[in-house]
């Protein structure tokens, strides 16, 4: 592997990462990265992602990059776990599934329990439970958690009524239209919490059929994907990709708001700069979909649903206390959400 074009100890340095481990297991056909971001506030969590990349430098940065979100989403949400994310390199072709997800396993027990790991892009329930099998250190297993989406959804529809409250002086999203853009897991549950708050839905997916099956469930109108940005609403929900706010889209953006549960949606920080330029109230994602990573907190805590349900309506006071940040600092709010997680990174969230 070429490290010196990457420069990763210089990138550990600059994001802050403590440890990046590059395993291998050939009759596996294992090749696996796991970065651990920060253990400060407890042991780092993160998915094992699947991914075919075009070269190993992107596997790397992705690893970095994931891990770190992970660290500033569970800071801000006040969970006493660290950053983390795995990368195994390959893709849904693998041959024996089984031997990968195992070699997988074995080397996260070798942490020691530093990390703990769950599903994420091309992974699932039934791989965590091979993983399950070398180590215990894996959550997101068959019949044990359950399902994030709900969760998250439930804390991305308070994060909208914090930005609500910003924007138009109430938290009330009656009669409010809302773009939802991706009809998978968290747009289908956003669409049913909005409903009953009495949000008018639009809603917009690659896949046609998913789409419309929404619309009808939830009496919303269907938008094409293309004409998503551009469709009148007053909220845009971005619950499908990342990078989806960037120079092409924001021109067309009539919404005054922009708050869902995608990671990642800023393609760059110009892009944050930009929506307060025009006056567009940003939600930041981690701090909106931090639902789903507090849901763990049932498998590692012990947390009742009651418990867990209280933490994800707190994220509307998390919200409140980012915008209170950027106005008192005069700084865009995905910066001010970057504080508030470093605040708490410095001096430690309350340890349940
Ligand atoms: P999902 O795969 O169930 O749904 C994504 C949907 O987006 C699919 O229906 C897909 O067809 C659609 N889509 C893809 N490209 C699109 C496009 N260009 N325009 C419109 N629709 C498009 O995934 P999910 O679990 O609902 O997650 C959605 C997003 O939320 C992802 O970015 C994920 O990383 C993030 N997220 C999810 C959770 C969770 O609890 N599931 C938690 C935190 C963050």
């Amino acid at each position: 592997m070429k490290h010196d074009g990457l420069r990763l100890f210089e990138m550990m340095e600059e994001m802050g990462h403590e440890q990046v481990g590059f395993f291998h297991d050939g009759p596996a056909g294992y090749r696996g990265i796991i970065a651990i971001h920060s253990t400060r506030l407890g042991p780092a969590v993160g998915g094992t992602r699947l991914w075919k990349y075009a070269n190993e430098e992107d596997a790397i940065i992705d690893a970095l990059r994931l891990s770190r979100g992970m660290t500033y989403k569970c800071a801000v949400a006040g969970v006493p776990l660290g950053g983390g994310k795995s990368i195994i390199i390959g893709d849904n072709t693998v041959r024996d599934r089984e031997k990968l997800f195992r070699a997988h396993g074995r080397f996260v027990e070798r942490l020691g329990g530093r990390y703990i790991t769950a599903e994420d892009v091309g992974t699932s329930p039934s791989d965590m439970e091979l993983i399950a099998l070398e180590t215990s250190y894996v959550g997101g297993l068959v019949g044990k958690g359950g399902d994030p989406s709900p969760w998250t959804a439930l804390g991305v529809s308070r994060a909208m009524q914090a930005a609500a409250q910003l924007r138009w002086g109430s938290d009330d999203l009656r009669d409010k239209r809302v773009m939802i853009q991706g009809c998978g897991n968290v747009g289908h549950h956003l669409a049913k919490e909005l409903q009953a708050a009495g949000a008018r839905l639009s809603v917009s997916d690659v896949d046609a059929a998913k789409a419309k099956r929404l619309a009808e469930e939830f009496n919303g109108e269907v938008v094409s994907p293309d004409a998503v940005f551009s469709a009148e609403a007053d909220v845009f929900a971005p619950c499908a990709l990342g990078g989806i706010i960037n120079d092409q889209t924001i021109p067309q953006l009539r919404a005054e708001i922009v708050c869902g549960g995608a990671n990642n949606q800023l393609l760059g920080e110009r892009h944050g700069d930009e929506l307060e330029a025009r006056g567009i109230v940003y939600a930041p994602d981690y701090v909106a979909n931090a639902g789903g990573v507090l849901s763990g907190g049932a498998d590692l805590f012990g947390w009742t649903t009651e418990k867990v349900k209280e933490k994800v309506l707190a994220i509307y006071d998390t919200m409140l206390s980012v915008f209170e940040i950027a106005k008192s600092q005069g700084i865009p709010t995905y910066k001010a959400a970057d504080h508030l997680a470093e605040r708490r990174l410095r001096e430690g969230v309350d340890q349940i």
